[in-house]
């Protein structure tokens, strides 16, 4: 009897928590959500009733010039729930407050410049009560913090492992720390995975089986989803594309590994040695110099390498860019479409596109405060 009785209860809260998961990005009227989630219109009608109840969602008024009755949306509240977001990479930090309809409340850029990784955490802490305060929200309408870093880390013990070019963040249990400061949860995650779970609670690439976030500036991110959940590998590894070998005697990566697509493709390893300082001053010179379209299409040559390798064991079917190489990528975009589908393996049954990730204002801190929303939402 108390299995039963575990069990409805685990039933209504995970149905109540898919409806806010719904609602979150968009307003839909009950009987869409019916069609939508699969729930019986009489279910949708009692845990729109409850949350009408609780103040987090609420009705819209019904659109459309149609005659007869409209269905009358309904949509999240603002402040049903609000996160931290914290984007962390190597060129630099920022974190903003966001409440549960994506608008950010208030944002800094954390100055870690200079001093040591106490200093850094500290900087951290007094941004976030910088934050808190700047925006008013209750601290404890806050369901947590989310960080988002360059791999690999561990997402369970929420510690940053040892990301190349960022060792002054090596072996930093940044979560416990985090969470003993400010008393809120948190949760860490790498910055492609979060932006590949954001681009796809966006909606974006919602009909692709397997798509693929390709982080390309400083590192090489990767985030992978497969049928709507990210991929993870045993343990608590994502996947790091950027350290798989496009060339086994090829340049040494601080990794450990020999001849990383990240040794090659990130972009300051790309302009070494060449007259360029950026992608940008590359793709801009790139209209009249030859040179600088030989560098661009090397950069496509070593990104379509990674994502065929990828393609043989993960059935990748979209590829969405994010980061530098969003600058010009309508450039660099048929270059790699044309080298994925002329080389891998499944050529004959499937093309890979390949698309320029949607800019979104605020992009970075939003991935990062979509960690906890989608993690409060999932049971
Ligand atoms: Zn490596």
């Amino acid at each position: 009897m108390g299995t039963v009785v575990r069990n409805a209860e685990y039933t209504k809260e995970y149905n109540r928590k898919l409806v806010l998961r719904l609602l979150r990005k968009n307003p839909v009227s009950r009987a869409e959500i019916a069609r939508l989630t699969g729930l019986t219109r009489a279910s949708v009608s009692l845990i729109a009733a409850e949350l009408l109840e609780e103040e987090k969602i609420k009705e819209l008024r019904p659109v459309g010039g149609q005659r007869g009755r409209m269905p009358t949306p309904l949509a999240i509240c603002d402040d049903a729930g609000y996160a931290l977001g914290i984007y962390l990479n190597r060129d630099g930090c920022t974190a903003g407050l966001v409440n549960m309809s994506d608008s950010i409340l208030a944002q800094e850029r954390v100055k870690l410049e200079e001093g040591s990784k106490e200093q850094k955490l500290e900087e951290l802490r007094k941004t976030i009560e910088k934050l808190v305060q700047v925006s008013g929200v209750l601290k404890e309408k806050i369901w947590g913090i989310g960080v988002s870093a360059p791999g690999p880390l561990d997402g369970e013990k929420g510690e940053i492992l040892n990301p190349p070019q960022f060792n002054l963040w090596h072996k930093t249990p940044i979560g416990a720390w985090l969470r003993e400061k400010t008393g809120l949860p948190v949760f860490l995650e790498n910055n492609a995975t979060c932006l590949a779970r954001y681009y796809y609670d966006s909606r974006e690439a919602q009909d692709s089986e397997n798509f693929l976030l390709l982080l390309v500036d400083s590192g090489i991110g990767s985030g992978i989803i497969s049928k709507g959940k990210v991929l993870k590998g045993s343990g608590y590894f994502t996947s790091e594309l950027g350290h798989i070998s496009i060339n086994y005697h090829g340049r040494p990566c601080p990794c450990g590994n020999v001849g990383c697509l990240e040794a090659y493709a990130a972009i300051p390893n790309l302009l070494r040695g060449t007259n360029f300082d950026s992608w940008r001053q590359l793709i801009d010179a790139s209209k009249s110099d030859e040179n600088a379209r030989e560098i661009m299409r090397k950069e496509a040559e070593y990104l379509s390498a990674g994502v065929i390798s990828l393609n043989h064991i993960v059935n990748i079917d979209t590829v969405i860019l994010a980061g530098e190489v969003l600058y010009g990528a309508e450039q660099l975009i048929p270059l790699m479409e044309k080298q994925i589908n002329s080389q891998a393996l499944r050529r004959e049954s499937q093309t890979v596109r390949v698309l320029p990730g949607k800019k979104i204002e605020g992009a970075r801190i939003l991935s990062a405060s979509n960690i906890v929303f989608s993690r409060g939402l999932i049971v």
